[in-house]
């Protein structure tokens, strides 16, 4: 299958992950203080998968070159902060990774449930509901095993190392 059939794959099942994380949003919209410029998720370090590297790689291309030039300024400099936060905002929020799109309802990853402490103040006390990501990454993994070579320059790694080997920046 080509890298292409691959990404479209991908892009069907983010539509899926986004009407649950709609549904539970408004489901608890009075608990959660997710907003544009709340940006301390957006920390450097957690792992993406080659397929979602390749999207945030398309989305990427399709920004201004100023834009461009400050997302690999941010590449070259070792920070805490995700590379890709522009003026405290995502410069690629419509190509974002699974856990961008999930993190601050309460999830699931096999045997971890998480939240973001500004959500959920209580949430061990409530029965909330919550939103298990571990399909989308075996999904992601799948994806990602049957890209060609040439597309994948490492299993998994940071945003910042997954796009600096994409970019070639050393
Ligand atoms: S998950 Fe937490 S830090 Fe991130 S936008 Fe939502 S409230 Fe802010
Ligand atoms: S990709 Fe965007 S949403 Fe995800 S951590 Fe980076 S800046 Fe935040």
């Amino acid at each position: 299958m080509q890298t292409g059939q691959l990404l479209a794959i991908y892009v069907d099942a983010l539509g899926t992950l986004q009407r649950q994380t709609e549904q539970l949003q408004a489901q608890y919209a009075d608990q959660m203080q997710c907003r544009r410029g709340c940006a301390g998720c957006c920390r450097d370090g957690f792992t993406i998968r080659e397929i979602e590297a390749l999207y945030l790689l398309e989305g990427f291309n399709a920004l201004p070159e100023e834009t461009q030039q400050l997302i690999c300024q941010n590449l070259e400099s070792p920070s805490e902060k995700c590379p890709l936060l522009v003026d405290e905002a995502c410069s690629l929020y419509r190509n974002r990774p699974v856990l961008c799109r999930a993190y601050g309802l309460m999830i699931q990853l096999k045997e971890t449930i998480s939240t973001c402490p500004l959500n959920f103040t209580d949430h061990q006390a409530q029965k909330l509901s919550v939103l298990d990501i571990a399909p989308y990454y075996e999904l992601l993994d799948e994806l990602s095993e049957r890209l060609p070579s040439q597309s994948k320059p490492a299993a998994k790694a940071s945003i910042r190392d997954m796009l600096r080997r994409h970019l070639s920046i050393a």
